[in-house]
């Protein structure tokens, strides 16, 4: 039975379950909702609150210190939710915990999870695949790229389809520079403040990039001084302008189409190639 099994689940065995559920509830227009996915795996919802977590820690002493956690090694499985958390954080959040209930190889563990949209790199391999589940989940393959294809690269498509998915702006951002066919790259920018002594006014937090996009930026690598980037930061307006390559570290002689927006004491900056400048990169 399990070789059967293995012999038609593909490489991708993420998007395959993830699809599976997809296919099953013949989802045809997002948003893609959670109580029939939760219907379809028989799992039950529960929210709690900051009072519930502080009389949890009373009585066992251990902070709960998470905004969802699944309880599945048991007879009637559990997501419970911090009833706080925004809606996209929500549905982002039972999304990835139905991953660690599907995914046949984490079954029989209960997890406790940050379902942070931008620090999938830094938790272990379950987690990956759990925000990889939930994506998939969120944004479904046949109708996300119907979109990407229609779409220009711009910060304005992402807010677009972050409303028409019902997801945050970050999780839409990342899979719509993940998945593009067009070269772009999306880049958390934290304001430096020791910028004096290591030279970077910004560093990056968070970055991904598409195929053909020709660079990656670590976390923590530095960003130079820009006009352009400040601006957005002090006065919180959005930008499209063009951003010499070197500001952002690279020694190749183009600018980049960039598309700032200031987000907290975050700026995004969406990076695409203009057109006649990227047959050369
Ligand atoms: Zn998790």
């Amino acid at each position: 039975m399990i070789s059967i099994a293995r012999q038609t689940i593909p490489s991708d065995k993420v998007g395959y379950y993830a699809k599976r559920v997809i296919n099953d509830l013949g989802i045809k227009e997002p948003p893609v909702l959670y109580i029939p996915i939760l219907e379809y795996f028989g799992i039950g919802l529960q929210n709690y609150s900051e009072k519930m977590e502080l009389e949890f820690t009373k009585q066992t002493g251990y902070r709960i210190d998470t905004p969802a956690f699944l309880l599945s090694s048991c007879n009637s499985p559990k997501i419970y939710i911090r009833e706080s958390e925004t809606q996209e954080r929500r549905r982002l959040s039972i999304f990835h915990e139905c991953g660690h209930y599907d995914l046949p190889w984490h079954e029989g563990h209960n997890f406790f999870c940050d379902c942070s949209e931008v620090n999938p790199k830094e938790h272990k391999k379950k987690e990956r695949e759990a925000f990889e589940y939930a994506a998939r989940l969120m944004f479904p393959d046949h109708l996300f790229f119907d979109d990407l294809f229609s779409l220009p690269v711009s910060i304005q498509s992402i807010e677009l389809l972050a409303k028409r998915y019902n997801a945050s702006f970050i999780a839409t951002a990342i899979n719509f520079v993940k998945l593009n066919p067009s070269a772009c790259a999306f880049l958390m920018l934290k304001y430096n403040p020791l910028a004096s002594e290591s030279g970077s006014c910004y560093q990056t937090d968070y970055s991904v990039k598409s195929k053909s996009f020709h660079r990656y930026w670590n976390k923590g690598e530095g960003i130079g001084y820009n006009d352009h980037i400040q601006g957005c930061f002090e006065y919180g307006r959005y930008w499209e302008t063009e951003i010499p390559a070197m500001v952002f570290g690279s020694n190749r002689k183009v600018d980049y189409k960039a598309f700032l927006r200031r987000y907290g004491n975050s700026v995004f900056a969406l990076l695409t190639l203009p057109s006649i400048q990227s047959r050369f990169i």
